[in-house]
């Protein structure tokens, strides 16, 4: 294998975006997933993209360039094998006890036929869109695997540093050293671990529960403020997928990361209320069977801006993570600007001040 190998860690929506703009380059990485693509919170979340939901924030322009991107992407992979297409959103109040039709600024659509009101469209054809992440993720992987990169199953369990210079000069994957040049950790949450072999900004998991339903629904996301029978005021979010099932998300679960995203197993009271929740805004949700129950870890950091540059004293080293809520849909522009980073030696496409790391704290954790 080529010293001057790049090594792109983590097989989720970025890692992925990251192995698919190099390969378009010409460059040929070696992925490596401790399971698979889209095992982690790229395979369990909404797929949700917007155009301007970051205005005023420094992910706007990685908001806006993504949204283009991500049509791009649909004409070249198949929109109908990422799941991708334009939908309209909509802002809603809904209760489990008392009338909410106060709230009622515009008429409902037919589906949403429980205690529902409708108070905004705030997204259309124009501003909002969907994919599969699990199925845009794979897609991403299987063609960037076509275009020379090579995909392998194994755990990342550090980095080789020349002693002198500080650069890097490997991987080391299940114990075995793989010479490379360039590494790109793109772990989500488990970013943490790679703490232990170099200097990096904090990077915390937040988990959250979901649920998929069989129910063939018009196609408009439903943002909802929900207040509970018990007087809690929470937001369920309500996707409509082309396939005709539903993702329900709105529920944080407090534990602990474990390693393996495989071990990651979904709380069935979670995915039940979740599904109760639902039933509330629709009939057709109330009746629709649980095909699938899902949780999963958003990558944060302190300052809820992601991590997309270079490490500070690692030559080669690069971090590509931290998307928050939004991992999915700003995943295309962060691959096109680390793609850049690594074969031109800077972002051309994106101002990558925002997110460069030295702006955090780092730290690195003693073994
Ligand atoms: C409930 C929920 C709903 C969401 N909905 C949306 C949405 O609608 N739109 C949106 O844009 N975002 C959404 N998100 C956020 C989005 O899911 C994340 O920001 C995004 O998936 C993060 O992608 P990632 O590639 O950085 O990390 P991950 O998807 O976590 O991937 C990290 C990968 O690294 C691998 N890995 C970890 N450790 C190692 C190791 N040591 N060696 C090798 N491999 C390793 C894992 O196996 C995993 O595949 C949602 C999140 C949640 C929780």
């Amino acid at each position: 294998m080529s010293a001057d190998r790049i090594v792109v860690c983590g097989a989720g929506a970025v890692g992925a975006s990251v192995a698919w703009f190099l390969a378009r380059r010409g460059a040929e990485p070696l992925i490596v997933d401790r399971a698979r693509p889209g095992a982690a919170a790229s395979g369990k979340a909404a797929g949700f993209l917007a155009l301007d939901w970051c205005l005023g924030t420094p992910l706007d322009g990685l908001m806006r360039a993504s949204f283009g991107l991500h049509a791009e992407i649909a004409d070249e992979l198949g929109a109908d094998r990422i799941g991708y297409r334009r939908t309209d959103a909509l802002m809603v109040a809904s209760a489990d006890d008392g009338d909410v039709d106060g709230y009622a600024r515009l008429d409902r659509p037919a589906w949403l036929d429980g205690n529902v009101a409708v108070h905004q469209v705030i997204g259309d054809r124009t501003t909002t869109a969907q994919v599969n992440p699990h199925a845009l993720t794979t897609a991403l992987v299987e063609d960037a695997v076509g275009r020379g990169a090579t995909l392998r199953t194994g755990v990342v369990e550090g980095v080789d540093l020349d002693p002198g210079t500080g650069a890097v000069t490997g991987v080391i994957v299940d114990g075995e050293a793989t010479p490379a040049a360039v590494v790109v950790l793109a772990l989500g949450p488990w970013t943490s671990q790679a703490q232990r072999w170099m200097a990096l900004p904090q990077v915390f998991g937040s988990r959250g529960a979901s649920v998929v339903l069989a129910a063939d629904v018009p196609g408009q996301v439903v943002f909802s403020e929900f207040l509970t029978g018990d007087g809690q005021r929470t937001q369920l979010e309500i996707y409509p997928r082309a396939d005709g099932t539903v993702y329900v998300n709105g529920l944080s679960e407090h534990d602990s990361l474990p390693e393996d995203p495989d071990g990651i197993a979904p709380i069935t009271a979670s995915g039940d209320e979740l599904h109760r929740r639902a039933g509330v805004h629709s009939t057709a949700l109330r009746d629709a069977e649980i095909v699938a129950r899902g949780s999963c870890y958003r990558p944060l950091t302190v300052d809820g801006i992601p991590l997309i540059g270079p490490v500070p004293d690692v030559p080669g080293a690069y971090l590509a993570t931290a998307h928050a809520s939004w991992g999915i849909c700003n995943a295309p522009a962060t691959g096109r600007m680390v793609a850049e980073m690594v074969l031109d030696g800077a972002s051309r496409s994106l101002d990558a001040a925002p997110f460069a790391l030295s702006r955090l704290p780092m730290g690195r954790i003693a073994v």
